[in-house]
């Protein structure tokens, strides 16, 4: 099992600045913590930064694509110019059924252990979120712009981490891992081009073609 760990924005693009607080330093801060304690379950991690470094989108996707992570993990804080605005929300592509499962076990989590108000699952066809190959999420932990969430992502980011973490690891229980060994199989042999979400539908066509690959021999 590999993970991969996206903390939003970095180097020159800092996201979100509230006072002298910086997104991508929060989003690097729960994704490197989030990165120990995955690797202390002995789940695979690869991060698409580890340090402060400008990373554009598309490369965010290459380095977790060229993994063959099996999901990805997005992280990011959110900010709104109404300083009220606050809580938690969860994004996954829209249609992806791991995708939506996998926020949702995330989102729970979050709002249990933080006790931040549940937004809830949303979907977006965000750029990482459409262009990684394997089911990804991105969370929007909290609000920096409402000082009482500012004030939890400085004080508590491994909070934020253990709920990411634990929301994961409860939704990994819950796919079935044959399934995902089989695809992954699959993929290997060359019958099929890509990291099928285990739940998604098959269309006619691509039915067709695993079929003919089969039939006339994976070369
Ligand atoms: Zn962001």
């Amino acid at each position: 099992m590999l993970i991969a760990i996206d903390p939003g924005h970095g180097g020159k693009d800092p996201g979100a600045v509230v006072g002298d607080y910086k997104e991508k330093d929060i989003n690097l801060n729960i994704g490197l913590k989030l990165r120990d304690i995955l690797i202390n379950k002995n789940i695979s991690v690869i991060m698409t930064r580890d340090k402060d470094e400008t990373v554009d989108l598309q490369q965010r996707c290459d380095r977790a694509n060229k993994s063959k992570a099996n999901y990805f993990i997005s992280i990011h804080c959110n900010s709104f110019t109404d300083s009220s605005a606050n809580g938690t929300e969860t994004y996954a592509y829209p249609g992806s059924v791991d995708g939506r499962n996998l926020a949702q076990y995330v989102q729970n989590e979050i709002v249990e252990i933080l006790k931040t108000k549940d937004r809830g699952v949303k979907y977006e066809k965000f750029y990482v979120l459409k262009y990684t190959v394997m089911p990804a999420i991105l969370v929007e932990t909290a609000f920096m712009s409402n000082p009482q969430n500012l004030e939890l992502l400085l004080q508590k980011p491994e909070d934020f981490a253990q709920a990411i973490a634990d929301g994961l690891i409860k939704f990994l229980r819950s796919v079935d891992y044959k399934q995902v060994d089989d695809i992954e199989k699959l993929q290997m042999k060359g019958i099929i081009d890509k990291h099928y979400d285990p739940k998604s539908y098959v269309t006619w066509g691509e039915f067709a073609s695993v079929i003919i690959k089969i039939l006339e021999g994976v070369k």
